[in-house]
């Protein structure tokens, strides 16, 4: 069965949408964009045009790929000071020469929407009561509710450990009481692991990576991975896939999220949420009691 994120994601701006409006709320997104990479510049744009059709502002901050660290410092707090900023979000990877860890840490744990800050992912860590976590995991928590796929007790393989997406989804999986062994590229043996989990999360970005002898039978699958393959099929010449040979994997599997159409929707949408939360809580705890 594939589990949808597409529908999922389009259900959840549709609420946001309503709740925006019946609110009257004025949820805004300050987005830093670094440089001109196509790839940033392009996402950018998805999230800007998600944010559009749920009435959530766009506070844009370009930036040239030669600023400094001082100053993109200065445009942090800039946005952190904007009573008009709920969620500031920074377009990862940010240029070589820049402290990212600094410039995460920099936003203020309430408006940090992407949830990379050391205290929400702290927060997360301890499992006490974590309200702004990173969306790629969060969205794929969300997913796998919908389906109601119980993580309790289940053996999770998480393969991937990056900040922004393994690390703090084995973390999650971990909160939800799943028995969760995390795997990278050191990984001596992955088909081992892999070979007995329930549920196998991939985020690595390598095609194929995970093949159909590599799985049991009714083994749930999520698919984070983004790649690009040539496909003289298409009029851009190329096409998405994810880490999952998905074809003969989902022979196998019991539930399995296609690539493109799976996780990437329920980011967006977890970013679109996260705004309109901060909104809701900031907008609460600046009115007079
Ligand atoms: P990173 O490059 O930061 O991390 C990749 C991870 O994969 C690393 O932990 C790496 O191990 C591990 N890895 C690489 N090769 C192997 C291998 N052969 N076997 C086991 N582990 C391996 O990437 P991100 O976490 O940022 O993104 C991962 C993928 O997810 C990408 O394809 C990206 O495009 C996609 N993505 C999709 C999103 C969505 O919304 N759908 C959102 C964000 C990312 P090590 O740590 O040892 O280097």
């Amino acid at each position: 069965m594939l589990l949808n994120g597409k529908q999922l994601a389009q259900k959840i701006r549709s609420e946001l949408k309503n709740i925006v409006t019946k609110k009257n709320l004025n949820p805004g997104l300050g987005i830093i964009l670094v440089g001109e990479r196509v790839d940033s510049a392009t996402y950018v744009r998805m999230k800007k045009r998600a944010c559009d059709e749920v009435g959530i502002r766009n506070i844009d901050v370009m930036l040239p790929e030669t600023i400094t660290q001082d100053e993109l410092i200065s445009k942090v707090d800039e946005l952190n000071d904007n009573v008009l900023v709920d969620g500031i979000l920074i377009q990862l990877p940010l240029p070589k020469h820049i402290d990212e860890r600094e410039v995460l840490n920099r936003v203020l744990p309430e408006k940090d929407v992407d949830g990379f800050n050391a205290i929400n992912i702290g927060s997360l860590a301890l499992n006490d009561n974590p309200k702004l976590t990173p969306c790629t995991p969060t969205g794929v928590i969300r997913l796998l509710k919908e389906y109601d796929i119980d993580l309790e007790g289940k053996d999770a393989v998480m393969v991937g450990r990056s900040n922004i997406v393994g690390m703090p989804l084995a973390l999650m999986l971990k909160n939800e009481n799943a028995t969760v062994t995390l795997c990278h590229s050191r990984t001596k043996d992955l088909s081992m692991y892999t070979k007995q989990a329930d549920i196998i999360i991939s985020a690595c970005g390598k095609v194929n990576l995970i093949t159909a002898d590599m799985v049991k039978e009714g083994v749930i699958i999520v698919d984070i991975g983004i790649n690009s393959v040539p496909d003289a099929t298409r009029k851009r010449g190329y096409r998405l896939v994810g880490d999952v040979d998905f074809e003969n994997v989902k022979e196998k599997a019991s539930f399995i999220t296609p690539v493109p159409g799976g996780v990437g929707p329920m980011t967006i949408a977890m970013l679109l949420k996260h705004t309109i939360d901060s909104n809701l809580s900031l907008v609460n705890t600046n009115s007079p009691s």
